[in-house]
């Protein structure tokens, strides 16, 4: 092959500017006779050092294999295309190369003309597309929610071996079946499907989704499952989906069996607060037998002038334990009307609640010279008459539970912080305190620390307070150190919960 005489100048130019590297070298020697800037620039050799010498000389070929194989080629066919060769530059550097040659005729002796693109820069993206490629399949190998990808029509293309274990097949087993023949439900495939077809692509461009159905295992077994998927369309071939699929069968089953422990506590509650409450209603009329009939007792006894002594000792303790039954009586009654005589949550200003508590115990305050300081408290939604009980009888509490030396002032301070949600309402004394293992215990039925003789009481008023606290969604704890006083805590969330069965009326009228 010759060129003609008028494209030489085209062709020079070509020659000097193309990127690429062209040499011409001759085919008896392998001496290169002309090299561009292209060569220089790929290769690393000067002009003059590459010219007269070889490429063997020059050591540019990385396999000699390949440069037989690519000169054999050559000789046989007289040219070779974008043959993918390997490379050396003069720093040692290896690279990827294409290379095209052909041969041709120069003053009657055949000549070498080849051109190389340097594809490093391709190879090295392909090498880290591999890695990644590699480290994507590994973790779709491994993760332990089921992955698959489907075609339009639903049949299984890939599948992880988890997705495979979720169904109870071996891993490959669902390839070619198809997907919609796993759902539990036959009509729910034609929905689903439509459902996945008329999603629009969403702000970022994708057309992902997701649905939870119940589907069928091998052995027949229904299982919960969570599909995410996404629309995947590429230009060079059918649109497929990928979804992630997340067994909730555990979860689901969790939560029914919570509902239905919920259920079966929310029904025996109600059940012991019937009984508490008609155990309660029908001690109330022997009490009021015994009462009755101590009074005649005394009154009697009087009129004989028998009232003294053992006689009269006896009369004061059969009266002080028909009291005590009555006011225990009571503060149940209280404690299992607490669901029943419930009013809906409506705004309440704590600090007119706490006020007119304070009015109620002025007595007491005046008696012991109590200091009761309050901080401007919040509006809150809560049942009122339940705030009222539940402030009384912290209050009462505070005022109570305190040294009984002479001329020690009670102090009692009232406060209200944001904490969270809601409000969190501390009610702290200068009083006695409690030890730290009674903190929770103080709030059950009947649980009191400390005898009669020196603090009356029944040992209700906090279960009282803590079911006031909790059916408005909130907490009521205590912190105290024995000695220093204690401080109890109301938190209120600023949105009550709406409790079912709060109709009330299901007991007997008192
Ligand atoms: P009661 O006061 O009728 O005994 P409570 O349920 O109100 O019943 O209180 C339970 C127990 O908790 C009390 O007997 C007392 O031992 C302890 N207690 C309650 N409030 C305080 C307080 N402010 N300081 C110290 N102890 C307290």
């Amino acid at each position: 092959m010759s060129f003609p005489a008028a494209d030489t100048d085209l062709l020079s130019l070509a020659f000097a500017t193309t990127p690429g590297a062209i040499t011409v070298s001759r085919v008896r020697d392998g001496v290169y006779i002309a090299v561009n800037h292209g060569f220089c620039e790929m290769s690393g050799f000067g002009r003059e050092e590459a010219l007269g010498r070889s490429s063997l000389d020059l050591g540019i070929w990385y396999d000699d294999d390949e440069r037989r194989r690519f000169v054999d080629g050559l000789l046989r066919d007289g040219v070779q295309r974008n043959a993918l060769c390997r490379f050396r530059r003069k720093s040692g550097e290896v690279f990827h190369g294409h290379m095209s040659a052909r041969l041709f005729d120069r003053d009657g002796e055949p000549h070498l003309f080849a051109v190389t693109q340097d594809i490093a820069e391709i190879v090295r993206a392909q090498q880290q597309a591999e890695v990644s490629e590699a480290r994507l399949r590994t973790l779709v190998e491994h993760i332990p929610h089921g992955v698959r990808e489907l075609d339009l029509s639903g049949t299984i293309l890939l599948e992880n071996p988890a997705h495979a274990r979720l169904f109870g097949y071996q891993p490959g087993e669902l390839l070619g079946t198809s997907a919609l023949d796993l759902l539990a439900d036959p009509d729910l495939a034609a929905r689903m499907t439509a459902q996945v077809l008329a999603q629009e692509p969403n702000g970022s461009g994708l057309t992902v989704g997701s649905y939870t159905a119940d589907m069928r295992r091998k052995d027949g077994g229904i299982i919960h499952v969570r599909v995410d998927w996404s629309l995947l369309r590429a230009a060079d071939r059918a649109p497929t989906i990928i979804s992630v699929l997340t067994d909730l069968s555990a979860t689901v089953r969790a939560e029914a069996e919570r509902r239905r422990y919920v259920e079966e506590l929310t029904r025996s509650n109600g059940e012991l607060e019937r009984y508490a409450y008609i155990a309660a209603h029908d001690l109330r009329e022997p009490i009021r037998t015994v009462t009755s009939y101590a009074q005649l007792l005394r009154r009697r006894l009087e009129s004989h002038g028998a009232l003294e002594g053992e006689t009269a000792e006896l009369l004061d303790y059969l009266e002080s334990g028909a009291r005590r039954m009555s006011t225990v009586v009571d503060d149940l009654l209280t404690y299992s009307r607490l669901q029943t005589d419930a009013l809906p949550f409506a705004s309440v200003d704590l600090g007119v609640v706490v006020e007119s508590v304070r009015a109620s115990l002025a007595r007491t305050i005046a008696e012991t010279k109590a200091e009761v300081r309050t901080t401007p408290l919040p509006v809150v939604l809560a049942d009122e008459p339940q705030m009222l009980q539940l402030f009384q009888n912290l209050l009462t509490n505070a005022l109570r539970y305190q040294p009984l030396t002479l001329g020690h002032v009670p102090v009692v301070n009232v406060s209200a912080a944001r904490r969270g949600n809601g409000w969190s309402i501390a009610v702290s004394d200068n009083g006695i305190g409690i030890e730290p293992q009674y903190f929770e215990r103080i709030f059950k039925l009947f649980q009191r620390l400390h005898g009669q003789r020196d603090y009356p009481g029944t040992g209700v008023g906090l279960a009282i307070c803590r079911r006031i606290a909790e059916r408005h969604g909130g907490t009521l704890t205590v912190e105290s150190q024995p000695g220093e006083g204690s401080t109890f805590r109301l938190w209120l969330p600023d949105e009550p919960p709406v409790l079912a069965g709060e109709s009330g009326g299901d007991q007997p009228a008192s």
